[in-house]
């Protein structure tokens, strides 16, 4: 379908595409079994520029809105939910300081960003503080002209190979929501290390890791935005990250519907291909369909944020859990399609089942964003 894209969308696809095609699915097999985080592929994104796509042009991106960064993810779902994750959550590590950082503080990280010199990473989650994030522990005191961070972050996706944290930390207990800030953590600074690296049933490119604060201490001006506003900059980072992993799953959906369509077409049994089965076809449409409308959604939301950048809770939140239901669900009919070759390693499709069920929990789960759509809903009806 048209999607009426400009030129400089198309060019994005382009690239990515390519990448996708010539370098990510020829590895993603050897990456999974590995549990290999793909620095090779990282490097040649940033050499063709695409880490400077949602970074202002001040500091050294292209400017780019939401859209223009989910067509990339789109294609990189496609080939690996890995590499995607971690090309992900890079932006999702950055965006707090594009949405509250200082200028000096955008001019410090941006640039590097941009050009892929230094990654990101973003880190909320604890032990016990998952969906309810206010349950966070690590904190973070004022001494002199240090903050001194304590406390463990879970499952922070490229811990230990990004050299830029979002720490989300409480500054002021009495204060609830309002008692969180963000800071953030250098690669290598004093107090800092990494738990081990989580095996995990997918996304196996991308690397999961404890992020440890004993002591931690940085500069003051690693604050970003104002002391006791982390909760609603991490708010808002959430919500112009999450149509990115909905379009991851777009992507992922796509990819899986190919290879289907490709298996049933060569598949013989009781004499023919079993793509001449109704059951077959019908379930393949009923894929294509589920992806058309996921895309359509997805789009439609990144093109509504970047122009109402005050009104993205609910879209984000719908094209999220939306999206990457249909992956959950094309990825496992794509398994079924192929039969017993579509569960073996030979083919890429119990790959991308596997990675496909981590968009339906990680960034919110789809249940807490549909406990979003339903408060905003219960906001608008007066
Ligand atoms: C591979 C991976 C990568 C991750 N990367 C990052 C990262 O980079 N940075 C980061 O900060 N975090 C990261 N996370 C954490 C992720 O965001 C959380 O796992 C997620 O938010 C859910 O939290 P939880 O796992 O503690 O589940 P829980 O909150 O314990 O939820 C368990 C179940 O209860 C349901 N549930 C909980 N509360 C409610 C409710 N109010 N209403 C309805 N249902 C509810 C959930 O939907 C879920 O089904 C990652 C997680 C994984 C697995």
């Amino acid at each position: 379908m048209d999607y009426f894209l400009s030129e400089e969308q198309q060019m994005i696809v382009d690239i990515a595409k390519q990448i996708t095609d010539e370098r990510i699915i020829p590895s993603r097999a050897e990456l999974d079994e590995k549990n290999e985080f793909p620095r090779q592929i990282l490097n040649e994104m940033a050499q063709a520029d695409l880490f400077g796509v949602p970074i202002p042009e001040e500091y050294g991106g292209f400017g780019g809105g939401c859209l223009d960064i989910v067509l990339t993810l789109e294609q990189f779902g496609r080939g690996c939910l890995g590499v995607g994750t971690a090309f992900a959550a890079n932006f999702l590590g950055v965006y707090p300081i594009i949405i509250a950082g200082s200028d000096e503080m955008k001019q410090k990280y941006l640039p590097d960003v941009a050009s892929g010199k230094r990654f990101g990473a973003f880190g909320l989650t604890e032990a016990n503080a998952g969906s309810d994030a206010s349950g966070i522990q690590t904190t973070a005191v004022l001494d002199g002209d240090e903050w001194v961070l304590n406390g463990t972050k879970q499952w922070i996706t490229n811990g230990g190979e990004a050299q830029i944290y979002s720490i989300v930390a409480i500054t002021d207990r009495s204060r609830g929501p309002r008692g969180a800030s963000l800071f953030v953590v250098e690669d290598g600074d004093p107090g800092f290390s990494y738990g081990v690296k989580e095996k995990k049933m997918g996304i196996r490119a991308s690397s999961t890791t404890e992020l440890i604060f004993k002591d931690c201490r940085i500069p003051k001006d690693r604050l970003i935005g104002r002391k006791g506003t982390g909760f609603i900059t991490v708010m808002k980072t959430l919500d112009l990250s999450r149509p990115g992993i909905a379009a991851l799953g777009v992507g992922v959906a796509q990819g899986a519907l190919d290879e289907a369509v490709r298996y049933a077409k060569q598949r013989n049994q009781f004499g023919k291909p079993i793509i001449a089965f109704q059951a077959v076809q019908h379930m393949l449409a009923d894929m294509a369909m589920g992806i058309e409308s996921a895309r359509a959604l997805v789009y439609s939301a990144a093109k509504h944020i970047q122009e109402h950048p005050k009104k993205m809770t609910k879209a984000s939140a719908m094209c999220k859990a939306y999206a990457t239901d249909v992956a959950m669900k094309v990825t496992t009919d794509a398994v079924q399609v192929m039969g017993g070759y579509g569960y073996m390693c030979e083919y890429p499709v119990e790959k991308m089942m596997r990675d496909a069920k981590i968009l339906q929990i990680y960034e919110g789960t789809n249940q807490i964003q549909r406990n979003v759509i339903g408060q905003e809903l219960n906001k608008e009806y007066l």
